[in-house]
């Protein structure tokens, strides 16, 4: 039986709906013999940090004001999540447990880790109650009686054998982060942000399979995504960039988190509780990913210059201050970066041995391949520079560069060095599903535009499917021989496979191009977004689905920063989707979309003068290979009503497929039934066209298949039918086979914009893809 460790932070325990979330986290991903270790609900521990520094400064009505603040915080989420005598008892514990604050501070007596480690010791004994009132049989732990420290040592033996023995397989167990003991039992905390390494300590104790942080980001991305909406959200983070992330201080993992993960198979990802069907970032050994570009920031620190510092003393001051302290070394100098909060107690520490060479210095520091960071070290410099940002200290390392200066990296300077910096140099991976017709000119078309597009992006196919067969390829398919690749190396596969292999993907970006015309391969849009890929649909189905669905991939696309092309769902590669779009957003109001959006009723109408019955045309049509198989899908309509209906959703309306009117271009009674019998009484198909071409003749008209999307004040007409329509007109006129969009707005009230061209075929078609493809790479560089 697999045993995981499963860690909730601060951020993910900061009120009762949030304890919640996280129970229902539990409940659906954890079994017996599982751990949950958590921080202290949202920001407690800086409320115990303030009540800590205001007993120092012996402001006995500060610590009076935070107690009540804390009482106050504590009691809600235990009144809002446990009723009668488990509340009772919490509230009783709490308000005893505060008391015995208030009078250590009286008394001089307060002990600062001990302090501390209340924040921990109240979400563990919360959060276990909480989960026994929905049924789970938890156990709360403090960690006290796990880890213990011997001057600053873990105790390996003695912890391993507390946890083995304390870790049983019939409970989830709820442990305090971020406290132990030392020898003597006085509490001693792991340093801020240390509930990571509590995490992973356990799962090392324990043999544990896997550890999850789960925070309040999908993972580790490029830079804070909270910051920078385009910050890349990487699917592999490999463990050096990790910690020496976390040692640049980065929140996201704390430093010493990966230590006990060393010489063990133990997997850690990283992972949002709000959001817990997003894909993760798995932190990877060392070689299973390939390195990454990061830019992190540091927020007032003050540049130390020390003088013989000795092995081991950089730990002691971090645990000192709580607070990781990067240091590096320059020519024969060590320079420590300190939070400028503690630079007084690093200083005399140190004893004569340090010098302040700068102060309140903020920073950044750019993490990159090796190969990249000399590069990326001018390019930032000049970056900086030309941004006014003055450089007081820089530092170039072989995994990063650093930067520190006087003024603030905000989140629009941090956008701007993160577009120019770390966007560059990335890769998308290619799933190809569908080859048919067009799949396979597109995939034909794809090795000379992919070298086209390859100067600013780097792009790999990796992925190509049939409904039963895939070929993939993590690190690219050779396009110039994918079928005998395919021969070879083709392989059945399941949707759990499919997700799987594009899950283990280790590329910036993914793109997955639906060519099928298949319903159920839409339905997996969802996976594939939780799986951050980005869409581009050249089928029907996803864009015309129920609205509920439709409105819910949707944003989820826009929370996960995700697009979704569909050009050539409508028309073909004929641009009506741009059009719209552009109209939009340049501010024009589009009142109606009249047209017909269907290559083979084009055909059909446009070509019909007598000379030939209406079903023989059809079937001429069926044989040319324009029609679907059954040529009376396309009579129905159906295909027609799809396309308007994502026009429709183009322009805002939240519309479904029902609510646009359909009449087919056939009588009823031979819709239903085989083809067989359409053959049969295919006369009654011609008796009801000439009929129409009569009924329109009398009115001087003819007749023509069209689809009509018009607003008017309140009213909205949409519909699919037979029109008739003035001989002279565009819509008469039209070639045989094309496709015409005629769309009125405020500026093209009297004379309509008009786009025409052939609405079908598969090299417009593969080529409307590419330019899908092209507009996507555009918005990621
Ligand atoms: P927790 O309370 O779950 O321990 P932290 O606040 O310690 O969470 O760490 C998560 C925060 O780290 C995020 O809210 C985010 O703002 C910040 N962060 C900074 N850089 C990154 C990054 N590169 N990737 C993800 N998160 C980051
Ligand atoms: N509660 C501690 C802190 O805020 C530990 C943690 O959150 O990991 O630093
Ligand atoms: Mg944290």
């Amino acid at each position: 039986m697999t045993k995981a460790v499963h860690k909730f932070g601060g951020s993910s325990l900061s009120s009762a709906s949030r304890y919640q979330a996280v129970a229902n986290i539990i409940l659906s991903q954890c079994s017996a013999g599982d751990s949950i270790v958590v921080s202290a609900a949202g920001k407690t521990t800086n409320t115990l940090v303030k009540l800590w520094q205001s007993h120092v400064q012996g402001d006995a009505q500060a610590v009076n004001d935070i107690v009540l603040q804390l009482q106050a915080q504590q009691s809600q989420l235990i009144s809002e999540l446990l009723q009668g005598e488990a509340a009772r008892e919490l509230l009783a514990t709490l308000d005893d447990e505060l008391r015995t604050v208030t009078s250590a501070s009286q008394q001089a007596q307060l002990h600062e880790a001990t302090l501390l480690a209340h924040g921990e010791v109240w979400s563990a004994r919360l959060l276990a109650a909480y989960l026994n009132t929905l049924g789970v049989q938890a156990r709360n732990w403090d960690a006290r009686t796990l880890f213990t420290l011997h001057q600053g040592q873990l105790l390996e033996q003695k912890n391993q054998q507390a946890c083995l023995s304390a870790i049983d397989g019939e409970h989830i167990h709820v442990v305090t982060g971020f406290i132990a003991a030392d020898s003597e039992g006085q509490t001693v905390t792991l340093g801020r942000n240390g509930s990571d390494y509590s995490a992973t300590l356990l799962a090392s104790y324990i043999r544990a399979d896997a550890v999850s942080i789960w925070t309040d980001t999908q993972g580790v991305f490029s830079t804070d995504p909270r910051k920078v909406a385009s910050a890349i959200k990487y699917p592999k983070v490999c463990r050096g960039q990790a910690n020496l992330l976390a040692r640049l201080g980065n929140p996201v993992l704390h430093a010493k988190t990966l230590s006990p993960l060393k010489n063990t198979a133990i997997k850690l990802v990283v992972r949002s509780s709000y959001d817990p069907e997003a894909s993760p970032t798995e932190v990877v050994k060392e070689g299973y990913s390939k390195a990454k570009r990061f830019i992190t920031t540091l927020e007032n620190c003050d540049l130390v210059r020390v003088e013989q510092l000795q092995a081991g003393e950089v730990r002691e001051l971090s645990q000192l201050i709580q607070h990781s302290i990067h240091h590096f070394s320059q020519g024969a100098e060590v320079f420590l970066l300190v939070p400028a909060a503690f630079t007084h107690q690093v200083v005399h520490q140190l004893q004569g041995r340090a010098n302040l060479v700068g102060s309140n210095l903020n920073g950044c520091a750019v993490v990159a391949p090796s190969n990249e960071v000399t590069s990326l070290y001018q390019q930032a410099r000049q970056l900086l520079e030309t941004q006014e940002v003055v450089v007081r200290a820089s530092h170039i390392a072989q995994e990063y560069a650093l930067f520190l200066t006087d003024q603030l990296i905000d989140a629009d300077l941090l956008a701007v060095l993160h577009d120019r910096l770390i966007t560059k140099g990335q890769e998308l991976a290619v799933i190809i599903a569908g080859l048919g017709n067009v799949g396979e000119v597109f995939v034909a078309q794809c090795q000379e535009q992919i070298a086209h597009l390859q100067q600013s992006f780097d792009i790999k196919v990796v992925g190509l499917l049939r409904s039963n067969q895939m070929l993939f390829a993590a690190s690219g398919i050779t396009l110039s021989n994918w079928q005998s690749q395919w021969q070879n190396e083709a392989v059945s596969y399941t949707k759990a496979d499919l997700l799987a292999r594009i899950g283990e993907l280790d590329y910036e970006h993914k793109v997955v191009i639906d060519i099928t015309a298949s319903e159920s391969f839409s339905q997996l849009y969802p996976d594939f977004v939780s799986a951050d890929c980005h869409l581009i649909s050249a089928n029907k189905y996803a864009g015309t689905a129920p609205n509920d669905w439709y409105q819910q991939l949707r944003s989820k696309l826009q929370e996960r920063n995700l697009y979704w092309r569909y050009n050539t769902s409508v028309g073909a590669g004929l641009p009506i989707n741009f059009a719209l779009a552009d109209l939009q957003n340049s501010g024009d109001k589009i009142v109606e979309v009249e047209g017909v959006f269907s290559g083979t009723l084009s055909w059909l109408c446009s070509r019909y003068d007598g000379s030939e019955t209406f079903s023989e045309l059809v079937l001429q049509a069926q044989q040319l290979g324009y029609t679907e198989p059954d040529p009376r899908e396309d009579l129905s309509g159906r295909d027609m009503q799809r396309k308007l209906l994502i026009l429709a959703r183009d322009l805002g309306l939240t519309l479904d497929l029902d609510d646009i009117e359909l009449s087919p271009l056939m009588p009823d009674s031979l819709a239903a039934g085989s083809w067989q019998d359409f053959l049969a009484n295919r006369t009654e198909l011609d008796t009801f066209y000439t009929a129409q071409v009569a009924a329109a003749a009398a009115q001087g008209k003819v007749v023509r298949y069209t689809g009509i999307l018009q607003q008017s004040g309140a009213t909205l007409t949409a519909k699919v039918g037979i029109a008739f329509v003035e001989p002279g007109s565009a819509l008469a006129n039209l070639t045989p086979g094309d496709n015409i969009f005629v769309i009125r707005s405020q500026w093209y009230q009297n004379n309509p914009l008009v786009i025409q061209g052939p609405g079908a075929g598969k090299e417009v078609t593969a080529a409307g893809i590419h330019s899908d493809l092209y507009w996507l790479i555009q918005q990621l560089k």
